[in-house]
């Protein structure tokens, strides 16, 4: 029944569609992860082995929506924290981090500079800003009216402030998106199948902001 509910409520986003924000006072929570000199290297040896070249920081051409496949905001940041994988196969590694999360009610969080290289969709981080939105869990479509409201003022307002944005388009649209000419992987066999946010999502989002200019896939 819920489920019911959100695809009506979705519905009619699409019909009525979201009003606009006023994208200068957008409400983001600004909760910084770790941030250290040796963050920035291991961003640096990053970018190095994956993409060519040495950066830590982005000129924003695309924006990457992710689900968490965890339940709270606290245990999304919690994971993201620190610089450096303490364990599993990538441990010694620069850790996963999205730019912003978007909790359940909406609210949105800022964990990095927005133009900072975060490592959160393979062969776009050199380029690609990401936002994840808690939910996801066992693979289920659970996100919420108030997250795609939320995504879509934020990817707006990340419109207004960085022109050269052309693309958006859900994690697992990677292997689609190389259309865009924007993939770079130096690293054979690199890459991780993704089903996040899943279709419904992405396409209340392309219903939303395809009238802005925006490229989706
Ligand atoms: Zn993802």
């Amino acid at each position: 029944m819920k489920k019911f509910l959100l695809s009506i409520f979705f519905a009619q986003i699409l019909f009525f569609g979201i009003a606009s924000a006023a994208y200068e006072t957008l409400p983001i929570i600004y909760k910084p992860i770790e941030w250290t000199e040796n963050r920035e290297r291991l961003i640096k040896e990053y970018a190095l082995e994956h993409y060519g070249f040495s950066a830590t920081s982005i000129i924003p051409r695309a924006v990457v929506v992710h689900w968490t496949a965890i339940d709270s905001f606290e245990a999304t940041y919690n994971y993201f924290y620190n610089e450096e994988f303490t364990s599993g196969i990538d441990a010694g590694t620069l850790n996963v981090a999205s730019h912003f999360i978007v909790d359940k009610d909406g609210t949105i969080y800022r964990l990095t500079p927005e133009n900072a290289l975060n490592r959160h969709a393979i062969g776009y981080n050199w380029c690609a800003i990401g936002i994840e939105n808690v939910g996801g869990v066992d693979g289920k479509e659970d996100l919420t009216l108030e997250q795609l409201e939320a995504n879509i003022n934020l990817i707006r307002y990340l419109c207004e402030g960085y022109p050269t944005i052309e693309y958006v388009f859900g994690h697992y649209q990677q292997v689609e998106a190389r259309a865009s000419g924007l993939y770079i992987e130096n690293v054979p066999d690199y890459f991780a199948g993704k089903t996040d946010p899943g279709p419904k999502f992405m396409k209340a989002l392309r219903d939303n902001l395809e009238g802005d200019g925006l490229k989706f896939f």
